[in-house]
C-alpha cells in the first residue's frame, strides 16, 4: 500500500526503484548471533522469546525479515550514492543480538552500520531514531562503539519501559505538540551533526508520534511529521552528510498508515531538490 502510494504521490518512477537481496547470513551476523537466527528461521524459538517479539514465526515473515534488513543495507549505498534515499521498511529497533522485542526481529540498520564501517567505507556515522519508542536495542550494540553516534528522541512513558542509555536521549512527555517536538529537535540535532561530524545518517522516520497512533503517546500532525522530515533531510543535506532513510513503527488502520509512511518520501524528494541532488 505504501508502495501504491508514492506511485500515486509521483514519488515512485521506474528508475527510482531498487529491489534488494536477503541479508547474506555473514552480514547478519555481525549483529545477531547463529543460535538466534537459526531457531527464528526454523521456527524453533521457545515461546517466552516469541511472546517477546510479539509476532508469529510464519514463513513469510522469516523471509520479510531478512529481506527488509537487505534493503535497510542497499538503501544506505544508495544514499551514499545518490545523497537520499528511503526504504519501504526497515527501522526494527527493539532487537538485540541474541532476542528480539516489540515486534522487532533482526536490528536492521545496526546491521547496516556495522557492515558499512567494516568495509572501512566509512568511520563513522549517525542513527537519528524519531520512532516514539527509544531506539533501546540500538544504543546497547553501539554503547562502546566511537564510530556511531546513537540519538533517540522518545514518548518517556512509552514502551521500552526499561530505558537504556544512547549518545543522546530526548525524551517527551505524553500529548506533546508539532511546536515543542520541532523545537527540541530543531535545536538538538544541527548541534550534534557539527559535533560529531558524520558521514551518514540512517534516520528512522516511525510514524508512530502522530496524534491519531494507537500505540504513540504523542501529538503530532500530519504537518508535524512533515516537517520534522524535512528539518532532518535538510540538516544534514546543507552539511553534505547523505540520509538513509527506514520507515520504523506506525500503529493505525492501514490506509492512513500507508499515507503517513508516505511523509518522509514526500519531504526527501522536496529536499532533494532544494539540494540539488
Ligand atoms: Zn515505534
Amino acid at each position: 500500500m505504501l508502495f501504491q502510494a508514492l506511485g500515486e504521490m509521483g514519488l515512485a518512477r521506474p528508475s527510482q526503484i531498487h529491489t534488494p537481496l536477503p541479508v547474506p547470513r555473514r552480514w547478519l551476523e555481525q549483529v545477531h548471533q547463529r543460535p538466534y537466527h537459526e531457531a527464528f528461521a526454523r521456527g524453533t524459538l521457545d515461546r517466552q522469546a516469541q511472546r517477546r517479539i510479539g509476532l508469529p514465526a510464519t514463513t513469510p515473515l522469516v523471509q520479510r525479515t531478512w529481506l527488509a534488513v537487505g534493503g535497510t543495507l542497499l538503501t544506505a549505498r544508495l544514499a551514499l550514492e545518490y545523497g537520499v534515499a528511503c526504504h519501504l521498511a526497515g527501522g526494527t529497533h527493539h532487537a538485540f543480538p541474541a532476542y528480539g522485542s516489540g515486534f522487532c526481529i533482526f536490528n536492521d540498520i545496526a546491521v547496516t552500520a556495522k557492515v558499512l564501517l567494516d568495509e572501512g567505507r566509512l568511520k563513522r556515522l549517525m542513527i537519528v531514531d524519531l520512532d516514539v519508542h527509544q531506539g533501546d536495542a540500538t544504543a546497547v550494540i553501539f554503547a562502546n562503539d566511537s564510530r556511531v553516534f546513537t540519538f533517540s528522541a522518545h514518548a518517556a512513558s512509552n514502551f521500552p519501559s526499561r530505558k537504556q542509555s544512547s549518545d543522546c536521549d530526548l525524551s517527551f512527555e505524553d500529548g506533546v505538540e508539532d511546536h515543542a517536538y520541532l523545537a527540541l529537535v530543531g535545536e538538538e540535532l544541527p548541534l550534534l551533526l557539527e559535533r560529531f561530524q558524520p558521514e551518514l545518517v540512517l534516520y528512522n522516520a516511525g510514524v508512530d508520534p502522530h496524534r491519531e497512533d494507537r500505540l504513540g503517546r504523542l501529538c503530532l500532525s500530519d504537518l508535524g511529521l512533515l516537517q520534522r522530515d524535512h528539518l532532518v533531510f535538510d540538516a544534514c543535506l546543507r552539511r553534505q552528510i547523505p540520509v538513509a532513510t527506514v520507515i520504523g513503527g506506525g500503529y493505525d488502520a492501514l490506509e492512513p498508515l500507508a499515507k503517513r509512511h508516505a511523509l518522509v518520501f514526500r519531504a526527501a524528494a522536496d529536499q532533494a531538490r532544494l539540494h540539488g541532488l
